[in-house]
């Protein structure tokens, strides 16, 4: 794990212009040296579809509130799909570059400019990224294979959670709903 100093423009928020300031979720104040917590956004060629920062405590319960099923499988895939966790070939590759971390999908083969929606997660550090299983991007086949793995209690849980967080635009929704969005 490495912590550097800055969070890369493109992971920070659309809406807010500038940096995430508060978790969604219990609005915590995410920019204190010692609060951990994650980015998420959702991209289509060079669109912002999605964004979200949540506090690592709200992020894990979120998490815990899937159903054990649902986690198992995810857990599952990923260990099987995602080769070396620690990333270590982009590290004796690259070192710690965030876009040399999300060009390339972290499950599949697949570079962010063959891929039509993308996924893109980091974790922060106050205003600092950390590099350990994120950053990474997550293409579109991948959330494509991840979906079937879920639960329909988990599947369900996700709509409440889109339902009460993003009132999309009814075709930004149906949008979404078609790419399959997984909350990872
Ligand atoms: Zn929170």
């Amino acid at each position: 794990m490495k912590i550097l100093p800055g969070i890369p423009k493109i992971m920070q928020s659309v809406e807010k212009r500038g940096l995430f300031e508060y978790c969604l979720e219990c609005e915590k104040h995410l920019l204190n040296d010692n609060v951990h917590y994650i980015i998420e956004k959702a991209f289509t060629d060079k669109e912002v579809i999605f964004e979200l920062a949540m506090c690592s405590e709200c992020y894990m319960s979120y998490y815990e509130s899937l159903s054990l099923i649902s986690r198992g499988k995810l857990e599952e895939h990923f260990a099987e799909n995602i080769g070396d966790l620690g990333r270590i070939s982009v590290i004796e590759r690259y070192g710690y570059d965030f876009e040399k971390w999300t060009e390339n999908c972290i499950v599949k083969d697949i570079q962010e400019n063959e891929t039509e929606f993308r996924q893109v997660c980091v974790h922060c550090l106050g205003e600092n990224l950390v590099y350990d299983i994120m950053p990474f991007m997550l293409s579109d086949a991948a959330l494509e294979d991840l979906y079937p793995l879920l639960s329909k209690q988990t599947k369900d849980e996700i709509e409440r959670f889109k339902d009460r967080f993003f009132g999309f635009p009814p075709e930004l929704a149906i949008d979404i709903d078609k790419r399959e969005f997984v909350f990872v």
